[in-house]
């Protein structure tokens, strides 16, 4: 499983070890919620994946894929498939980054 933790290192420096079991245990969280599927953001009704979580420098979280949205990757990060294609059966069932899927 490779992740993409490459842009988010240069944040770990500081924090050490900290920093990668927090992403760590964010990621699993999200991978265990999704699987192989998508994160749908409460905040900006968007998609992403488990591995696209922004780290934060100064909320000190990991946020939403997308970095104009406040949606943290916790709290904000709910299942596409279960909870949002679930009532939007037309929606796809491979979602597109970007595209807004509102859950009402
Ligand atoms: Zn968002």
């Amino acid at each position: 499983m490779k992740y993409q933790v490459e842009n988010i290192k240069s944040g770990c420096q500081v924090r050490g070890g900290v920093m990668g079991s927090h992403k760590k245990m964010i990621l699993e969280n999200l991978k265990e919620m999704v699987g192989d599927g998508w994160v749908w953001c409460l905040h900006c009704e968007r998609v992403y994946k488990p591995e696209d979580v922004r780290y934060d420098h100064e909320a000190d979280l990991f946020m939403c894929f997308y970095p104009e949205c406040n949606g943290d990757a916790f709290l904000d990060a709910w299942p596409y498939e279960g909870n949002v294609r679930e009532g939007h059966p037309d929606y796809p069932v491979i979602p597109e980054k970007g595209v807004f899927y509102p859950l009402y």
